[in-house]
């Protein structure tokens, strides 16, 4: 696990069976948070165990379909 870079979509939204040897982001803060972090996007988050989560939030994209 790491807290940097992209988030574990199994962690996330599961379990992640690879535990502490996966190489995507396992942070319990961003867990409950459905905000996407602006600055990862741009590829600039350096925030150890930033809060806001580093993957595109399914339900924001679906959001944004239902209003085209
Ligand atoms: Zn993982
Ligand atoms: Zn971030």
């Amino acid at each position: 696990m790491s807290l940097y870079g992209d988030d574990c979509y199994f962690y996330y939204y599961s379990t992640c069976n690879k535990g502490t040897v996966c190489p995507y982001r396992h942070v319990p803060e961003a867990r409950g948070n459905e905000t996407a972090c602006t600055l990862w996007k741009a590829g600039q988050c350096t925030r150890p165990a930033c809060r806001y989560r580093h993957m595109e939030i399914v339900v924001s994209i679906t959001l944004v379909n239902m209003k085209i």
